[in-house]
């Protein structure tokens, strides 16, 4: 993990951790006396797969290497090649960020976070250092917690600076920056609506829209793993085109089946 990440052992220590505290790794434990063991994955982490496999899709359709190109990725299940995408699966049909409505649900709460966080360290993509290293560019953009708020919002129709600001306890300079960044990486565009003086809003991008499934994955796993006291969900998606509430399945565009951790191979050549 240490040659992987390139972080230092200091961090590593910490975030595995951490991982072990949330429920997301379990240490394999050694006979008495015995130090070392291997960090295996849980049902928690195994869960966030969905998310892994619209992370590569995302991250190889907008930053084409070579590297990136010769990952294959091998779905058991049929025994071919595939992209993963995500279905409604009432419907059977693809998502789109366009195509949803999002409702309150029970567990919807305000978001009473303080004002003052420190602020995470980003990772520039380049300083990642394995080179077939299949999300850095989106774990650059989504990686901090601000710009992956703003992007959410975007998918509520939020467009103009006041309103992002209304619904996030975040400084007004670090929005203006975190905006900015967003633009530069393609992921808004922006547009004047007002002359004098002159101000903007923003809007999604395709590039922008095409991060929505993934972003519904770490929804519907929030759901399902992030609800220690039972209230639900705080949030109801649904699907316009078949009214129903929408549950994203990613699954095999050969041969439809939902992935399964275990029925995938990442085939890196
Ligand atoms: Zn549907
Ligand atoms: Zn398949």
């Amino acid at each position: 993990m240490l040659e992987a990440t390139g972080v230092s052992r200091g961090v590593l220590s910490d975030r595995l951790k951490w991982l072990q505290k949330i429920g997301c790794l379990r240490k394999e434990s050694k006979g008495a006396g015995q130090s070392g063991g291997a960090y295996h994955l849980t049902k928690k982490s195994l869960a966030l797969h969905a998310s892994a496999m619209m992370a590569i899709e995302w991250e190889r359709k907008y930053y084409r290497t070579p590297d990136l190109d010769s990952v294959r990725l091998l779905h058991m299940g049929c025994g071919k090649v595939f992209s993963p995408i995500m279905l409604c699966d009432h419907c059977e049909q693809p998502v789109s960020g366009r195509d949803v409505a999002f409702t309150p649900g029970p567990g919807a709460t305000r978001d009473h976070r303080e004002k003052k966080v420190r602020r995470r360290s980003s990772i520039s993509a380049a300083a990642v250092p394995s080179p077939r290293s299949v999300y850095r560019n989106l774990v650059n953009i989504v990686g901090d917690r601000w710009t992956a708020n703003v992007i959410a919002l975007a998918y509520h129709g939020h467009a103009r600076f006041d309103q992002f600001h209304q619904e996030l306890p975040v400084a007004t300079n670090i929005l203006s920056d975190r905006l900015k960044f967003l633009e530069q990486q393609g992921i808004f565009g922006s547009r004047a609506y007002q002359q004098r003086p002159r101000r903007f809003e923003y809007y999604l991008t395709e590039k922008g829209w095409d991060l929505f499934p993934y972003f519904l994955t770490l929804l519907q796993w929030g759901d399902r793993w992030c609800d220690p006291d039972q209230r639900g969900a705080p949030m109801l998606v649904t699907h316009n085109p078949c009214k129903e509430r929408l549950f994203g399945r990613v699954s095999c565009d050969q041969c439809g089946e939902a992935l399964e951790p275990f029925t995938v191979t990442i085939d890196l050549r």
